[in-house]
């Protein structure tokens, strides 16, 4: 058994050497030059054979985790713990749209596929077992996430008008209560704006903001509002979302008087836009609440 090197030196006896002894042109002299070829190159296919299988685990495995990446690990992930003890994860998606997962069910927030430049493929989400939609404006309301996350036991909450626009839905008005299942309540509380010359934008009695209770943990979605006085009502609240951007919703001052009166626990400013945010934790830290900001814009 020979070995022609790159400087034409014939050396013999090449299984008994490392394969480093090889060069690439001495390999190639080799390959095509003669009758051992065949020996020498299923030599190295079983060495790659071998480094296949040793590998080959690794590589599925790191396909694999790649795929489950695709969509739990897209978008920046809060854990918290209900009742009973079992976990609960909030997927910040954009803007107003939020991704609650418990217990294997799926609730969606204000689906929006597409704000601007970012969009968001529904369609590989899995399918949600409740979807709530605060209001019917188009950076609420997208009939095409609805139609994406949907299957048929696929059960949306929503206001009035948004109910009108789709043709269907469970239709909530400010101060209504509904046991959705034992794990879940869900209530409907006022969003509405208070600024002269923003009342246009969301009028009294219109749209809603929701308060769900899942296995005890309760999550204060505001919806698009200013800092009202019903929101003194709002009691026992461990997590809530509150907007910011004008002319919208709150400026900074009024979401930071906002989160004072309700005192959740967490705190995710969202629906900001360009709205300055990172502000806020140091505004709020004397009240014991923790801020996170996360990508709401
Ligand atoms: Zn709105």
């Amino acid at each position: 058994m020979f070995l022609c090197d790159g400087s034409y030196i014939w050396r013999k006896n090449v299984f008994g050497i490392c394969p480093q002894t090889y060069s690439l042109r001495g390999l190639r002299l080799f390959l095509t030059a003669s009758k051992n070829v065949v020996f020498l190159h299923d030599f190295f296919i079983q060495k790659i054979m071998k480094n296949t299988i040793i590998i080959l685990p690794l590589l599925l495995s790191l396909v694999a985790c790649g795929q489950n990446r695709s969509i739990s690990d897209l978008y920046e992930t809060d854990s918290f713990t209900t009742k009973s003890g079992k976990t609960l994860k909030i997927h910040a998606l954009i803007h107003s749209s939020i991704r609650i997962e418990f217990d294997g069910k799926e609730i969606e927030i204000d689906p929006v596929h597409k704000l601007g430049d970012f969009t968001i493929d529904f369609a590989a989400f899995p399918k949600a077992d409740y979807i709530f939609v605060t209001h019917e404006h188009f950076d609420h309301l997208d009939s095409i996430a609805i139609q994406a996350l949907s299957q048929k036991t696929t059960q949306l909450v929503t206001n009035r008008r948004s109910a009108d626009q789709l043709g269907y839905g469970t239709v909530m008005a400010n101060g209504d209560r509904l046991v959705l299942n034992d794990w879940l309540t869900v209530e409907a509380v006022p969003a509405y704006n208070t600024t002269a010359g923003h009342l246009q934008f969301h009028p009294k009695g219109r749209d809603n903001g929701f308060i769900l209770t899942i296995d005890g943990l309760r999550i204060y979605i505001a919806g698009d509002t200013e800092d009202i006085p019903e929101m003194a009502d709002i009691k026992d609240i461990d997590v809530a979302f509150l907007p910011c951007n004008q002319p919208y919703t709150m400026t900074v001052e009024q979401l930071v008087r906002a989160a004072k009166i309700i005192r959740p626990k967490v705190l995710f400013p969202y629906h900001y836009n360009k709205t300055k945010v990172s502000v806020i934790p140091e505004l709020l830290k004397e009240a014991g609440i923790d801020v996170r900001i996360r990508h709401y814009e």
